[in-house]
């Protein structure tokens, strides 16, 4: 096995890295399980490269292989997508020129102390927090795909997402019991932020303590007070979220200006 070095990092940015490293291992390890796509779970995959060809806000070769992913499914009259097809294009075996998604997994701000901690599943969250706030700093981005015009569309397509291809059945199944309950109630880009924020802190809560809390990153309500001093409140001795503080620090966490290029290649 393969000794890890430990590499720093700012618990304050966000690494390209960890969203590089995730896209990666969605694309090249998640989707391999399937042999092929079609009916829902193509529907899925397509909306879910439209969103992120998009909204990620990446390095150009990355975003290139987004784009191009998402004109060759858009274009495509199959209504089933063999894997073989999709892992050829990511790996862009036809050799279009500046288009290009590293192939290794390199976790930074998603590391764990242990190999089976972190990793992956951080990164996917990290990785639609990201698109959530992208949407809403951006609304005009989904223009002309079919998808614009619907605020609840990144968490919906995440919901999809989850339901149909993320690892962990347990956890699609609790995500989905959230989102069935109120994800009807998102009714603005900006609430589609604070929606996946808040169902991520009952996730951390429900954690705490389990045997799939990394000891080095304790499960805990995030922003912490010294992440963000003006989101926490007291109100008659009672700990309460300011929320508009809330959201202007996730628009300013996962934005583009946050994320720092260390560790890329
Ligand atoms: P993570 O929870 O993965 O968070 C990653 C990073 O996001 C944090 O380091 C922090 O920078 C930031 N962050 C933390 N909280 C918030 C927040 N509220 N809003 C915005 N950003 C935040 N595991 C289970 O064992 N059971 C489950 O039911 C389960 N359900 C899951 C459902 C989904 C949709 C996903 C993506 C993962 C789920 N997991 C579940 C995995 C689990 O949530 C963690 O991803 C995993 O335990 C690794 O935790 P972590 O310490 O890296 O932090």
């Amino acid at each position: 096995t393969e000794i890890k070095v430990w590499k720093e990092f700012d618990k304050s940015r966000l690494y390209m890295a960890d969203l590089e490293s995730g896209l990666h291992f969605l694309l090249r390890v998640e989707l391999a399980t399937h042999k092929a796509l079609e009916g829902a779970e193509l529907k899925t995959f397509k909306d879910f490269v439209t969103i992120s060809a998009k909204l990620f806000p990446g390095r150009q070769p990355v975003v290139k292989l987004l784009e191009t992913l998402q004109e060759w499914l858009v274009s495509l009259p199959l209504d089933k997508i063999p894997y073989d097809a999709i892992l050829d294009l990511v790996n862009n075996k036809m050799r279009i020129s500046g288009i290009f998604l590293p192939r290794k997994v390199q976790w930074v701000g998603c590391q764990g102390s242990r190999p089976e901690l972190r990793g992956y599943s951080c990164s996917l969250w990290k990785l639609f927090h990201t698109l959530t706030v992208q949407a809403a700093l951006r609304p005009k981005a989904l223009l002309n795909t079919g998808l614009e015009d619907n605020p609840q569309i990144v968490l919906q397509v995440m919901r999809r997402y989850i339901q149909h291809f993320f690892g962990c059945r347990a956890c699609a199944q609790h995500f989905e019991e959230m989102a069935k309950e109120s994800m009807d109630s998102v009714k603005s880009l900006d609430q589609a932020v604070l929606w996946l924020w808040e169902k991520h802190n009952v996730v951390n809560n429900r954690l705490a303590g389990d045997l799939t809390e990394d000891p080095k990153f304790p499960k805990v309500q995030w922003p912490t007070p010294d992440t963000c001093p003006a989101c926490h409140e007291e109100i008659k001795g009672l700990h309460s979220w300011n929320e508009a503080q809330v959201l202007q620090f996730l628009k300013s966490h996962y934005s583009s200006e946050n994320i720092l290029y260390k560790y890329t290649e």
